[in-house]
């Protein structure tokens, strides 16, 4: 019999990550500096990010090294397990067999800290003292403040107001790792002082936090940005997780016919089916599944075009789906997923058709995240909630058809922080919301013009 939990030993730990970079079947549009338009050069980006991590973002080599000190920090809860969804398959009735890679196991509860280690470390072998980030719901902040307190840098998070004040514990999490938590919008930079002055009631945004941290590390020789999501690098050491689950469902000779995994930035997403797409871009007959909020709809109902990545039109522009740099997404529960862009990688896989979006609305999420937690016990973060909603709706497919399909999902974090949306789900208190076309329309409108 399989067992309910597949693991692998420390020394069976990915040496390398994998760089789909190297099989996309059309290589990325470069990135622009947001002045010029112009094609962006490893000297725009050194202001704020640290040499080895540029060198990933355009990497085109198909495996590269993880050093050694990035896996001894990942060992603290890596390798993650696989799960065989057992009792969950049992409340469904279905043929299909369901797995899930728990991902909830790290400090911070999420995916997350893989790629927050990583940049951490090269951050500091490239002497930096200092990292300035942006968190919205409070996990990535939460990674980067466990990744810094490793390695010995400082850390500020720029943590969109409305999160502030509705999530003090994520808050507590981080400066209980040592990091300086300011409320976005703030007094500290320019571009928080703009928006403070027309709206000092302002609850902040995704988008201005990151132009807030952007600006930070831009105006200090000690300083670097750092970005939990979106880019080349991050998903890049995000494989890992895809990496682990190839060698886990080997172990128990499976392979998946679904991959499943939620999409906000891309960066889950990727590090669970990249290592898979290898295999379907060289013909494997496989289907893969990221799936957003019908609140945010940028994969399903954006473009794919060039657009910033922050409300001040700071960062580079780059090519990937979106609903508009000044898309204000509505207060959902799945705060990860409520960024306007994603990440180009994915977006790419997307358009090429290597990848399908879905979307679905937040009252058939939390009910699935019940489902779930009474079957498996594991309570999901309302992000991770989203891949458990599509996973089921196969499984019932397959109830029905017969067919005993094999699934994989990424349980992207626990929702230990997320009980209050648990609280207003329980009562009654949630809507589903689809994002109105207009509002999408008008948003779009303000997209920068490229000439391509
Ligand atoms: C941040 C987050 C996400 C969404 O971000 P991606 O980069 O798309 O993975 C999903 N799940 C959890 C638990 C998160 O913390």
């Amino acid at each position: 019999m399989i067992p309910y939990k597949i693991l692998l030993n420390e020394h069976e730990m990915p040496k390398q990550w994998y760089n789909i970079q190297a099989d996309l079947p059309n290589p990325l549009k470069p990135a622009l500096n947001p002045q010029t338009h112009k094609p962006l050069t490893p000297d725009d980006l050194s202001a704020i990010f640290p040499m080895p991590l540029i060198m990933q973002e355009v990497s085109t080599e198909r495996w590269i090294d993880i050093p050694e000190e990035i896996l001894e920090i990942q060992k603290l809860w890596r390798p993650s397990s696989v799960h065989r969804a057992y009792n969950l398959e049992k409340v469904l009735g279905t043929p299909a067999r369901i797995y899930y890679k728990n991902e909830g196991v790290s400090p911070a509860g999420s995916h997350k800290p893989n790629t927050a280690v990583a940049q951490a470390y090269y951050n500091k072998v490239s002497g930096i003292k200092r990292l300035a980030t942006e968190t919205g719901a409070g996990q990535w902040g939460s990674a980067l403040s466990l990744a810094c307190s490793s390695f010995g840098i400082e850390c500020t998070v720029y943590m969109v107001k409305v999160s502030y004040h509705q999530k003090p514990y994520r808050r507590s999490l981080m400066e209980a790792w040592g990091a300086n938590v300011i409320p976005s919008p703030s007094d500290q930079t320019n571009s928080g002082r703009a928006v403070l002055e027309s709206n000092p009631e302002s609850m902040g945004s995704l988008g201005l936090a990151i132009s807030e941290a952007v600006e930070d590390a831009a105006n200090r020789e000690d300083t670097n940005y750092s970005l939990g999501s979106v880019l080349n690098h991050v998903l890049l050491h995000q494989t890992i997780i895809g990496l682990e689950s190839k060698a886990q469902m080997e172990k128990v000779n499976e392979y998946p016919d679904v991959i499943i995994a939620s999409c906000g930035g891309g960066s889950n997403f990727g590090g669970l089916a990249f290592p898979f797409l290898y295999d379907k871009i060289h013909g494997k007959d496989i289907q893969i599944i990221a799936v957003e909020p019908s609140a945010c709809p940028t994969l399903t109902r954006g473009p794919c075009t060039y657009d910033y990545g922050d409300t001040a039109k700071l960062t580079p522009l780059v090519m990937m789906y979106t609903l508009g740099h000044d898309f204000e997404p509505p207060g959902i529960h799945a705060g990860g997923l409520r960024y306007h862009g994603e990440s180009p990688l994915v977006s790419q896989l997307v358009k090429d058709k290597l990848v399908e979006a879905r979307s679905v609305g937040q009252l058939g999420v939390f009910e699935a995240a019940l489902t779930f937690t009474r079957s498996e016990g594991i309570l999901p973060a309302p992000e991770a909630a989203h891949a458990i909603r599509t996973a089921i709706d196969i499984a019932q497919e397959c109830k029905e058809s017969g067919e005993e399909k094999t699934i994989l999902f990424n349980l992207s974090g626990h929702g230990h922080f997320d009980l209050s949306a648990y609280d207003d789900y329980l009562a009654g208190k949630l809507d589903d919301y689809e994002y109105p076309e207009d509002a999408i329309t008008r948003s779009l409108e303000n997209l920068p013009k490229i000439d391509l």
